[in-house]
């Protein structure tokens, strides 16, 4: 096992990996910027490591700073977190050229995923249902034509080198097909210096259903049920549970097998989600995450599985600590994402948090890096906290938010803890009855 972990991340999901480590016995090395100095991570790491100034491209996504954080501390492996350099193959194989393990999957995983056409031909070819539309790469507006007439409008275009829930566009009818082939590949090219882009069936109804899957490299994986994160802002997920209000025990159990199954046989190592749109019966994938997710607590509450310890044991080359059948899934789980902004519009509100208080109690969970007299820096990212809340049942995990939300302070910056009021208040999400486009329209008639 390792001796000790760097965690090249900051905020509540690096407090998150701090946590496991310490359980573990693993002493922890918190690397931040130079506007992160005064943050929790730093404080509640075993050492810290100065890599750079404010902005990301300069601090938590420079590869050689941290490279040298780990040979100055000694550290022998990198918890990369969500987001930053999480998902980047080269990182993940320049650690394992300086001797260092990237705790996550190897670098060729890492590069098929993120590549959207090759991780699609990918999934078919390992036997996952997909989403119709066009063979790879549509390279001009009469191949685009041709393969709308094909699937069927409206259509979806979207970049190969896409994420974020950037650089997608819907056509409903041929008239709309030119201008939205245009725009998609003028923008994918901004956006992503890449202008390639392919085409889908867009699903007018669909769930957002995605597959935890977690496999031993060494051909032995599992499945971990399934979360539904329809609630969606502009593709950003703000709300996700466990099980999903749609799927049966059967449904998971068959969609389940079918990813760990898929996983198993590229000898997968580490945490992935494979994710679906879910509509009438079946599932589409549309991407894989190699990496942990932002919502995966609320699969670690219903299986009782701690996902970052379990990551931490395979990079080290030890077994998993579960098979599928020990895996049990019990109660329902519940995430709100608590970010710094103001309603109605989200602008983000970075700033200076006088009192912060965090809700208990039974199955209550807060991850967030927040302290009161902690002042939150503008260049980051606008999630200050998760509360995450388990009960025995969907209706008692639903009121056990209700009332952690009740207790919980955080005075001084404007948060999204009052959308979250309303939206219990609404009897479609106490009936778990909604799809990836009820939030936004709701937003539209509360807001407009
Ligand atoms: P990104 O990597 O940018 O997040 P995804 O392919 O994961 O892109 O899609 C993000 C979101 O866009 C989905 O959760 C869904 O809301 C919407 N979406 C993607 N593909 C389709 C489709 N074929 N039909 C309808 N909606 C889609």
């Amino acid at each position: 096992m390792f001796e000790k972990i760097l965690i090249a991340n900051r905020g509540e999901i690096a407090l998150r990996v701090i946590r496991a480590c310490r359980e573990m016995g693993i002493k922890s090395v918190a690397v931040h910027s130079t506007a992160d100095a005064d943050a929790m991570h730093v404080r509640m790491a075993d050492e810290s490591v100065c890599i750079g100034p404010a902005p990301s491209s300069e601090s938590y996504l420079n590869k050689a700073a941290i490279i040298s954080a780990c040979e100055i501390t000694g550290a022998q492996a990198v918890h990369p977190g969500y987001g930053f350099l999480s998902e980047n193959a080269g990182f993940a194989q320049a650690l394992q050229d300086h001797g260092l393990t990237f705790i996550g999957p190897n670098a060729e995983h890492i590069r098929i995923m993120g590549d959207k056409i090759t991780a699609k031909e990918t999934a078919k070819d390992l036997g996952i249902p997909v989403v119709p539309g066009s063979d790879g790469g549509v390279p001009d507006f009469e191949t685009a034509k041709k393969v709308a007439e094909g699937i069927g409008y409206p259509v979806i275009i979207k970049a190969t080198a896409g994420g974020g829930g950037r650089g997608m566009k819907v056509a409903k009818n041929a008239q709309d097909l030119e201008i939205a082939f245009r725009t998609a590949r003028s923008e994918a090219k901004s956006a992503f210096g890449n202008d390639e882009v392919y085409m889908e069936k867009y699903l007018q109804k669909p769930r957002h259903i995605e597959i935890q899957v977690f496999g031993d490299g060494k051909g032995k994986a599992v499945h971990l049920g399934e979360r539904d994160c329809s609630l969606q802002r502009r593709h950003q997920k703000v709300f996700e549970e466990a099980p999903g209000p749609a799927i049966t025990a059967k449904m998971r159990a068959e969609i389940g097998e079918i990813c760990a199954q898929a996983v198993a046989k590229i000898d997968y190592i580490g945490a992935g989600t494979i994710e679906f749109l879910y509509e009438d019966g079946q599932f589409y994938f549309i991407e894989m995450n190699t990496r942990l997710q932002v919502e995966h607590p609320v699969t670690e509450y219903i299986f009782g599985v701690d996902l970052v310890r379990e990551q931490i044991r395979v990079a080290a080359g030890l077994p998993m600590s579960f098979t599928q059948d020990e895996l049990e899934l019990s109660g329902h789980a519940i995430e709100v994402r608590i970010n710094a902004e103001r309603l109605p519009n989200f602008a983000p509100c970075p700033g200076k948090v006088r009192t912060f208080h965090a809700p208990g109690g039974l199955g209550v969970r807060m991850d967030s890096a927040l302290y009161g007299g902690y002042s939150i820096p503008p260049y980051y990212d606008s999630l200050i906290g998760k509360l995450i809340v388990h009960g025995r049942d969907r209706p008692e995990a639903l009121a056990r938010l209700k009332r952690a939300l009740s207790e919980l302070i955080i005075d001084g910056v404007d948060s999204s803890v009052p959308l979250f009021h309303m939206l219990l208040a609404e009897p479609d999400i106490q009936n778990g009855e909604y799809n990836i486009h009820w939030l936004e329209k709701w937003l539209e008639s509360q807001f407009k």
